[in-house]
């Protein structure tokens, strides 16, 4: 199999807070990234937009500096950096005022793909959007890229849908979920819908739970007292985890399409049953060593806010009447790993005398690291010994079926931009579908905020909370292992 690039049209990308760490870190090597595999057109331009004054040579220097601090030495190849670099231009600019915006209504050119990407905290998207408008910037091609956080709460993410529908069409607004870009995530989609295996046991006849988890080995450290403001709940929960439950366990679309995907999962969101106080863990890491604990780094003594959630899930629909999804997320647990796993139910009678332990297939989901797919399946120990069954991995990637030409896996930021430039929405969230998780998370919260609620505190770099074993022991099922 032969590696594909797929062309896409010109474009000027204006980056809106093109110096911030977002930009340097994931934007600009994600870009860089696409010129060296071949897909940047003739005649793309990437405009950085932020508050440092400076020229385009400057911005040059600093860009030069982010790609070899985080594009790996082994992916640098000093012409393409070159060529990359002349692509650059930079304009100082004030979002809150007026400085910098005429010079950029010069620049940016009408008759080609325009992306703003607002890499900059939600509080100025509005501003954003009303000057593109009142310096007339944006064309008829124009798209805008937002980041997480969409709102704090339901009211918050109301009031940014309000002021971007102000200036913007819904097809001009990409709400990026940077997991919605990973190869697995869309992989997912390929093996259920491409598949006639999957789909027909896709359902609570077949399977027993679902668990997904998101897991950190990080603390919140320096964003100690910012995140103390969200929690996991409105950092992990109401996107990421949200977003991943959709794909599991929406219907089959009736096309690949932008609003048919995205009609399906908000259908999802909109069947969650309010979750019962008993059914959600929250927790805080301690102290280990020399390392400090989640309320030392949020500089709160006596902070609830969690740095850990756990909590088992109903879908009210025909699909997934009693199957339930347990969620978790959190800081520093014992590795870096996302996985969504889907426990199918046991063979419902064995005909093997000596079975050792469950034979239950698993269809696992790894998000990071090393993303792929596996398909736990039961077969017959080989050898003389007698039928003696074991449960081992099919490894559902096919990396070495696909070739050592296949493209090398971009990364979700890569992937999510060139979408952008494509006008394909497909992977980014709808502004109906983030109101209607912020309506089914704001309840959990406030409820936590009035019972005056205390996350229980767990050992940093353990699992997690004990009452969160339990919640799963309870069911008489078990977490899977948090392993790298
Ligand atoms: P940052 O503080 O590093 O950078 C902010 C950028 O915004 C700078 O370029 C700054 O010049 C510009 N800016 C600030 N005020 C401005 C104004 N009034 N006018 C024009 N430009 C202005 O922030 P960041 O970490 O790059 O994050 C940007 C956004 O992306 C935030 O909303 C953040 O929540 C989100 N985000 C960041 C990450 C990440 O990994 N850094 C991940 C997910 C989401």
């Amino acid at each position: 199999m032969v590696s594909r690039v797929i062309p896409v049209e010109p474009f000027d990308l204006i980056i809106f807070g093109g110096t911030g760490d977002l930009a340097k870190r994931k934007i600009l090597p994600g870009l860089y990234r696409r010129l060296a595999a071949g897909q940047m057109p003739d005649g793309a331009r990437v405009i950085g937009a932020a508050r440092g004054e400076m020229d385009a040579s400057g911005y040059r220097d600093m860009v030069r500096e982010a790609l070899e601090t985080f594009v790996p030495e082994e992916d640098r190849d000093a012409d393409s950096i070159d060529t990359f670099l002349a692509l650059l231009d930079y304009v100082p600019i004030d979002a809150k005022g007026e400085a910098g915006w005429p010079e950029l209504a010069a620049l940016v050119r009408k008759d080609v793909v325009q992306a703003y990407y607002f890499s900059v905290g939600p509080s100025l998207f509005g501003d954003l959007a009303a000057r593109l408008h009142k310096h007339e910037i944006a064309g008829p091609q124009a798209r805008i890229v937002v980041e997480k956080p969409f709102g704090h709460d339901l009211e918050s993410a109301k009031a940014l849908n309000a002021s971007l529908a102000e200036h913007f069409n819904e097809d001009q607004i990409y709400r990026i979920d940077h997991y919605l870009g990973k190869e697995t995530v869309q992989n997912l989609m390929a093996v259920r819908f491409g598949n006639m295996l999957f789909e027909p046991l896709w359902n609570a006849q077949y399977i027993d739970h679902i668990q997904i988890t998101v897991a950190e080995t990080v603390g919140v450290g320096g964003r100690g007292a910012y995140y103390d403001k969200s929690g996991a709940m409105r950092d992990m929960v109401q996107n990421h985890l949200m977003q991943l439950l959709c794909l599991i366990a929406m219907e089959p679309p009736s096309r690949f399409d932008p609003d048919a995907v995205r009609d399906e999962k908000l259908k999802v969101i909109r069947a969650l049953d309010p979750v019962l106080p008993h059914h959600i863990v929250r927790g805080q890491y301690d102290a280990l060593g020399e390392e400090p604990s989640y309320r030392e780094d949020a500089g709160d003594p006596k902070s609830r806010t969690e740095s850990y959630v756990a909590m088992k899930v109903h879908i009210s629909n025909w699909r997934w009447a009693n199957t339930p999804f347990y969620l978790r997320t959190g800081k520093r647990l014992k590795a870096r790993a996302s996985e969504i796993a889907v426990v199918f139910k046991e063979t419902p009678h064995s005909i093997f005398d000596n079975e050792a332990g469950s034979n239950r297939n698993v269809l696992s989901i790894r998000l990071q690291p090393n993303e792929g797919m596996n398909l736990d399946v039961t077969i017959k120990e080989p050898g003389p010994g007698g039928m003696r069954l074991v449960t081992v991995p099919l490894d559902m990637t096919f990396a070495d079926a696909l070739g050592p030409d296949v493209e090398e896996v971009p990364d979700a930021y890569e992937r999510l931009i060139m979408d952008v430039i494509r006008g394909n929405q497909t992977l980014f969230m709808r502004g109906d579908e983030v109101e209607a998780a912020w309506a089914w998370t704001d309840p959990l919260i406030e409820g936590w905020q009035q019972r005056g609620e205390v996350p229980k505190t767990y050992d940093a770099g353990s699992a997690g909370p004990e009452d969160a074993m339990m919640l799963m022991h309870r069911d008489h099922r078990r977490w899977r292992e948090i392993k790298p």
